[in-house]
């Protein structure tokens, strides 16, 4: 290792986002020293003889799970880009060993860092996720980060993604910067359609990352950063990253553009709009996507249209290795398919419908007779129709209940006990040195009237409250919550009926007949 160099340690480049990053990483080795933390297998070894032969990278081969070989990434390293963990499909079906993973890894991460005494010394990039804020339909479609976090019931990934933003925030660490990163679009995400397909509202948006976007952010840091870019208007702060106002889509739009760029049927002749949830997925337009891209440039700006051409002109390749919905099926027989995919077990709202499992139809849908509303035809189902313009944007925010237009530095402790009162509990700290975001303060929730000690920066910016009720570590309680938190309540009430109060047991809903699901599926 070239002494002179600043050395990057990277976690996950064998995924979809890592490897991206990994490819825009290469070209600026002449600056910079390499270590990868790999998990030893024999499709990693195959991944990674690509490139480890070829360039003076370092591989450690080990596990985030594994404290030690954390430890011998993070050593001497002046950038942690922390983009592992268990991602879907894999986690789908994992709750609790995606909690375990995608937390330890963070909590040995951090740990290695201030054994190191280095805290206030390496930066660490740490890949959140658009689902940490959840459902944001109409409308209340248009969101920034400081918006509550709302974790949809049975996302347990976004729950581990929250846990782990939170834990490293709080850490003492002083260069962090959490990237909230929306659906990356690439090309094996057209390949198939699964149960979750469906639960995703037709009428829901995401304004989707591109993953040739989602690798350039990557390099791009390490780009600016060098040249000296980089200060307060980055490190410590939450951004929300998306490839821009092009890639704002209703999922209605993203189905139809997928099915025209695999050359299949209409989506009219395939779906019936009644397969589809109601509630309960994730994403928003970001209002405040542009930030970053103003600071990092990142983003390719492709018209959405060119994309998906080029998208099809990858995917036909991936066609031709077989086993993806086949593109020459008739539109019945391609239906058939979709809908016995809709009917899969446990995970298929059809298969809810049929079943009447009233805790996913409560979920997704409100109760049966919501459910029952929902039109079988594409005729009388209203389709709706957005504005994706920023400007548009302005008239459907959320509030954060203090004063915004107050420069960060002005902040003080009669802020703090503003917000705390649109969250319905209190700031019990009487004391806050003006505008330190980032000491500790001590909080009462107006909910389940535990105490709880956070940083103003975690609350204010980042949208979280009660550790204890607020975060569904035990259980989604987020009809009563609601009732009780003003703040909460804007990205809840538009979608929930008062008389709704239903509260999700973690452990009940991750078990079926007493068998957790890790060991089911
Ligand atoms: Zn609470």
């Amino acid at each position: 290792m070239d002494q002179k160099k600043k050395t990057v340690f990277m976690t996950g480049v064998t995924g979809t986002m890592g490897t991206s990053a990994l490819e825009n990483i290469i070209p600026h080795l002449d600056k910079i020293n390499l270590k990868l933390l790999v998990r030893d297998s024999s499709k990693n070894r195959s991944f990674i003889s690509k490139y480890d032969k070829k360039y003076n990278i370092e591989i450690i081969w080990g596990d985030l799970l594994d404290y030690e070989s954390v430890l011998s990434g993070v050593k001497n390293s002046d950038y942690i880009f922390h983009i592992g963990g268990m991602v879907s499909p894999y986690c789908d079906t994992k709750p609790y060993l995606t909690l375990k993973t995608n937390v330890t890894a963070v909590e040995n991460i951090t740990k290695a860092i201030i054994n190191e005494n280095k805290e206030n010394d390496i930066k660490l990039i740490y890949i959140g996720s658009v689902a940490q804020t959840g459902d944001r339909c109409y409308p209340r479609h248009w969101g920034r980060t400081g918006d509550p976090i709302k974790i949809s019931i049975y996302d347990h990934y976004a729950l581990s993604k929250v846990l782990a933003e939170s834990h490293i925030v709080e850490s003492g660490i002083k260069n962090w910067v959490s990237l909230r990163l929306s659906g990356i679009i690439f090309p094996n995400i057209l390949k198939s359609a699964t149960a979750i397909t469906f639960h995703v509202p037709i009428n829901g948006v995401l304004e989707w990352c591109t993953v040739e976007d989602s690798g350039r952010l990557i390099s791009q840091i390490i780009v600016e950063d060098l040249k000296g870019n980089l200060n307060d208007n980055f490190w410590g702060r939450f951004f929300n990253v998306g490839s821009g106002k092009n890639y704002r889509l209703s999922n209605y739009e993203f189905e139809s553009l997928t099915f025209k760029c695999l050359g299949m049927p209409d989506l009219e002749r395939v779906f019936e709009p009644n397969w589809f949830a109601l509630r309960n997925f994730h994403g928003h337009f970001y209002y405040d996507g542009d930030k970053l891209e103003e600071i990092l440039h990142f983003r390719e700006n492709l018209p959405i249209e060119d994309y998906f051409k080029r998208l099809g002109s990858q995917v036909s390749y991936y066609l031709k290795l077989g086993g993806y919905i086949p593109s020459f099926l008739v539109a019945p027989a391609t239906k058939m398919y979709m809908k016995r995919i809709a009917y899969t077990k446990d995970l298929g709202t059809l298969d809810w419908i049929y079943y009447n499992n009233k805790e996913r139809i409560s979920a997704y849908f409100g109760n049966i007779d919501e459910y029952n509303k929902i039109p079988s035809t594409w005729d009388k189902f209203e389709l709706l129709k957005l504005d994706k313009e920023n400007e548009a944007g302005k008239n459907f925010l959320c509030d954060h209940g203090y004063d915004e237009s107050k420069n960060e530095c002005d902040l003080d402790i009669n802020d703090m006990k503003k917000a705390a009162l649109f969250r319905g509990g209190e700031c019990l700290s009487d004391n806050m040195n003006k505008g330190d975001l980032v000491t500790k303060l001590l909080w009462k929730c107006g909910y389940c009237k535990k105490n709880f000690e956070a940083s103003p920066k975690l609350i204010l910016k980042g949208g979280y409250w009660c550790p204890f009720c607020y975060i569904p570590v035990k259980q989604w309680d987020y009809d009563n919550i609601a009732k009780t938190n003003p703040f909460f309540n804007q990205v809840w009430e538009f979608n929930h009926k008062k008389d709704e109060c239903n509260v999700y047991k973690f452990d009940e809903v991750f078990c079926k007949d007493g068998v957790k699901w890790d060991d089911l599926y």
